[in-house]
């Protein structure tokens, strides 16, 4: 009987491999765009008009990799100031500018990271106004944690593989350090996030992320240096890592309401500090529930709030 060469084997068992690989993520482009067209019927862009077109991959990849790395360096660099702010605060800020740092991590965090670009842009989880829709990405872009298509691509790609080699910020592929403090250097993926990439609001403030927070400190600076401290650098430190922690923490430790494929957690802590983040189990759980407590004492500021500017369905 013919054996085959041990070599020819190894060969077409490779060439197999790489063909299967290719087809996994055709698949995948597929699976994306046919999630795209959904949305693009459900939800018409900024100005208004429906989006028709579907052929978005290779434009998304062009406005992801626009001034990519620059944007990745710029976010580690300023963040690295923002830590350093928050120190200086520390050391020489007065009760008042506590207070300041309050309100503007009060507006980052829940009308801008959980209500917004998690609940509202990663998940289409709620129907919010048209006002509320501006406000709250203008607020999830002044926290630097960056723009809306980058944050909803790599948050969308954790939901398609958590917990996997290919999720995005997973503690226990990439390291607990890479993911609490330099995920700013993962690229994100644009087929997770064409709904917003076929829209030009979005596309503007990705391209023009980093000269809008030139500005922003270049403003605050010019009206008085401590405002730029405690309105701008100390609670970007702050929303960093509190958010940060939901992407290692609730992934590592914690109590779970439900037995899913994943190793999501709920930790009481992070639920309280980001207006409902922290019950990170129930919504992996329901990904596409805009409430995320689930028990009397899982408090969720955000869905609160939802619920009280919601559009009718
Ligand atoms: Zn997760
Ligand atoms: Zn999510």
């Amino acid at each position: 009987m013919y054996a085959m060469p041990a070599n020819t084997e190894r060969m077409i068992l490779k060439i197999i491999g790489i063909l299967h690989e290719r087809v996994k993520d055709l698949r995948i482009t597929i699976d994306m765009l046919a999630q795209a067209a959904e949305l693009s019927t459900k939800f018409p862009n900024w100005f208004g008009k429906p989006i028709k077109d579907v052929k978005l991959a290779v434009c998304g990849e062009r406005v992801m990799k626009y001034r990519n790395m620059v944007d990745q360096w710029g976010i580690f660099a300023l963040q690295i100031a923002g830590h350093a702010g928050l120190l200086l605060q520390i050391a020489y800020g007065h009760w008042y500018h506590w207070v300041l740092t309050a309100l503007v991590y009060f507006l980052t965090s829940c009308l801008g990271m959980t209500m917004t670009y998690h609940r509202l842009l990663s998940h289409q989880s709620w129907p919010a106004p048209r006002w509320f829709q501006i406000l709250g990405t203008l607020c999830g872009i002044y926290g630097l944690t960056g723009s809306s298509i980058a944050w909803v691509a790599v948050h969308r790609e954790h939901h398609h593989h958590t917990d996997d080699q290919l999720d995005p910020h997973s503690p226990a592929h990439k390291g607990f350090i890479r993911v609490q403090w330099l995920s700013m250097f993962e690229t994100p993926n644009p087929r997770y996030a064409l709904h917003l990439i076929r829209d030009p609001f979005h596309q503007w403030l990705h391209r023009n992320y980093l000269l809008l927070h030139l500005c922003i400190m270049v403003i605050w600076y010019c009206i008085d240096p401590m405002l730029l401290l405690c309105m701008y650098l100390t609670p970007a430190a702050i929303l960093w890592n509190a958010g940060s922690f939901i992407n290692t923490l609730t992934h590592m430790t914690g109590y779970r309401n439900h037995d899913t494929r994943d190793d999501s957690t709920n930790i009481w802590w992070l639920g309280y500090l980001m207006w409902g983040e922290g019950w990170h189990n129930n919504h992996h759980h329901s990904p596409n529930r805009s409430r995320f407590g689930e028990r009397w004492w899982e408090f969720d500021l955000g869905s609160w709030l939802i619920d009280r500017i919601r559009l009718p369905r």
